[in-house]
């Protein structure tokens, strides 16, 4: 008989296992974390990328900062405390869509060494694969997609990451996308060569 405090251990002992799921899917499941400033490029590659994904009969999920803090985590703020709570979040998300068999794309700051590494001790090392969208602040300034570094520097965000929240660069990333002087297309081909060889089923 088995005991009632290892019943989690069970449950997850029993049903269909990672690897059978990989097998019907024919692709090792991964996590893509990509980390940078604001407008750096992350969601805008990361969507390229899971297209061509799909279309090679892949399957994907893409989580974004963006549509995560509306759902899973509309009720956390950009505080320390928040932003790790957050991460730690989206990690155990990752996690479960891993063991689903399924490859996930994140598009998310995660501002510094010790988040990323609590996501990267979540997801498992084997699955974890930090790509760090460098690109300088000023240009992420320049490009200001959503306008918010703008809002930055009048001080009408407050704890805004490269502005007045620090932001520390991978020192240890499995890859690193300089865009600045590419196109969104160009780097997404160089991430697509990466992701390919980690999913391959043989
Ligand atoms: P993030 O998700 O990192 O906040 P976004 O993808 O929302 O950034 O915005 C990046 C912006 O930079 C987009 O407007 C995109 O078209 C532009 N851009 C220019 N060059 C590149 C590149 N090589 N890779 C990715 N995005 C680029």
């Amino acid at each position: 008989m088995k005991e009632r405090g290892n019943n989690i251990f069970t449950i997850y002992d029993e049903v269909i296992q990672q690897g059978e799921k990989e097998e019907l899917l024919k692709q090792k499941a991964v996590s893509i974390w990509m980390t940078g400033l604001s407008g750096s490029g992350k969601t805008t590659i990361a969507k390229i990328v899971e297209r061509k994904l799909h279309e090679q009969g892949h399957l994907t999920q893409l989580l974004d900062g963006d549509n995560v803090r509306h759902g899973l985590n509309k009720n956390l703020t950009f505080t320390e405390e928040d932003r790790t709570e957050n991460i730690r979040r989206i990690a155990e998300v990752n996690k479960l869509f891993n063991a689903c068999g399924i490859v996930t794309i994140n598009c998310f700051v995660s501002p510094t060494v010790a988040i990323r590494e609590m996501a990267r001790d979540i997801i498992g090392a084997k699955s974890f694969n930090e790509v760090f969208i460098n690109t300088p602040l000023h240009i992420c300034e320049e490009r200001d997609v959503k306008g918010l570094y703008k809002k930055a520097r009048k001080g009408e965000i407050k704890n805004f990451t490269g502005i007045d929240s620090p932001f520390e660069g991978s020192t240890n990333p499995e890859m690193t996308i300089y865009t600045e002087n590419k196109t969104a297309e160009e780097s997404a081909e160089e991430l697509l060569n990466f992701i390919s060889t980690k999913i391959k089923y043989d």
